[in-house]
């Protein structure tokens, strides 16, 4: 029954925005000199676009039930429950000589760079959801609230979906004191926040770069796609960022399945000191690869790009797919070993770590 329940909810909010109707938008922002720009929306550098048949979703959602997937976290089982780590709330508030990188959950990691505090695809709901009383739930500790956070600067989104763009959570960060931040977001993507009133976002188009005080951020490629409702697919862009000050370098590669996109970053942008790149949500692969890395596919990309260290997210938060919660921590030591990248030079952080960073490159 309880499988039943999240079957039914995971088409209404997964399966109708991805699978049902044609796309049916006008693209705003449409430049026909750009390879990845459609009339209606937008396309992968590769020009393709994730448009699962429904049936496809329904196979995936039927084959996960009957074989009872996910399985319960193997440490949960074990006893270990995801601990979090103690809170740095202070050295945080106070800090601004030194760069750091806090995982709070998923896919929300708070950057400190030259004194600039950055923050990726919030979110501090219980659910990542339209609605707060159905949807996927957190699993995890929530280890930082707001206005647990030093004042954000910057927020970059990586694209429109519940799990990266939180109503509740962008709302809190507007109401932060001192002001609300910056947002900075994927074309299309400004429109959802002017519906919300909120008129300090930027939008950019990949290769775009904007700068704040001394870190330039630059919107880059990414394989996904978008969509809040079963009528925008692909209608607003989607990528990651790398911020770049003169002394460090930061890499989010927000949801992306493999493309030629992270050579061509690699080219752009030489290396990087610190990245965060997805480890989860990658089950089952014949449904997922285009979109999700798995971690073999993710230790693939830090070699690429030239991150000297990375750390997985989008992970141990949200049970989106097929996999425990917890396999990343199975099978990232896997892939580096296959790799023959060091242990320490791609790590998962427990919920609300924060670690010193130091250039490497
Ligand atoms: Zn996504
Ligand atoms: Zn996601």
């Amino acid at each position: 029954m309880k499988r039943l329940v999240a079957l039914v909810s995971a088409v209404l909010l997964v399966g109708v925005a991805l699978s049902f109707g044609a796309c049916s938008t006008v693209n705003s922002h449409y430049n026909g000199s750009k390879a990845h720009h459609r009339p209606d929306g937008f396309a992968n550098l590769d020009g393709t676009r994730q448009e699962e048949p429904f049936s496809r979703l329904a196979t995936w959602q039927w084959q996960a039930m009957r074989a009872g997937l996910p399985k319960p976290p193997y440490q949960v089982i074990q006893g270990y429950n995801f601990p979090a780590a103690p809170r740095q709330e202070a050295f945080l508030k106070a800090n601004t000589a030194q760069n750091t990188a806090t995982w709070i959950g998923h896919a929300t990691v708070l950057m400190q760079i030259d004194g600039l505090n950055i923050l990726t695809d919030p979110v501090f709901s219980e659910r990542t959801s339209p609605v707060q009383f159905a949807g996927p739930k957190r699993r995890a500790p929530l280890t930082f609230k707001v206005s647990d956070l030093p004042r954000i600067d910057v927020v970059v989104i990586s694209h429109n979906h519940y799990d990266h763009l939180d109503t509740d959570s962008v709302r809190d960060l507007v109401k932060q004191a001192g002001g609300p931040p910056l947002f900075l977001v994927p074309l299309g993507v400004e429109k959802w926040f002017h519906g919300q009133g909120i008129q300090s976002v930027k939008a950019m188009d990949w290769w775009d770069q904007h700068a704040v005080k001394g870190v330039t951020f630059h919107f880059v490629p990414a394989h996904h796609w978008s969509s809040r409702s079963p009528f925008d697919r692909n209608a607003s862009l989607w990528g990651g960022w790398v911020a770049k000050s003169s002394s460090f370098s930061f890499y989010f590669s927000g949801d992306t399945g493999m493309g030629e996109d992270f050579a061509q970053i690699a080219k752009r942008f030489g290396r990087f000191d610190f990245s965060a790149i997805p480890v989860g949500a990658y089950e089952p692969r014949w449904f997922m690869q285009s979109q999700h890395v798995n971690p073999h596919e993710a230790v693939q990309i830090h070699k690429t790009v030239g991150s000297a260290l990375s750390l997985g997210v989008h992970w141990g938060t949200f049970e989106l797919t097929d996999e425990s919660l917890d396999q990343p921590m199975v099978d990232l030591p896997l892939a580096r070993k296959a790799l023959g990248v060091a242990d320490t030079d791609f790590v998962l952080f427990q919920h609300g770590e924060t670690r010193v960073l130091t250039p490497k490159n």
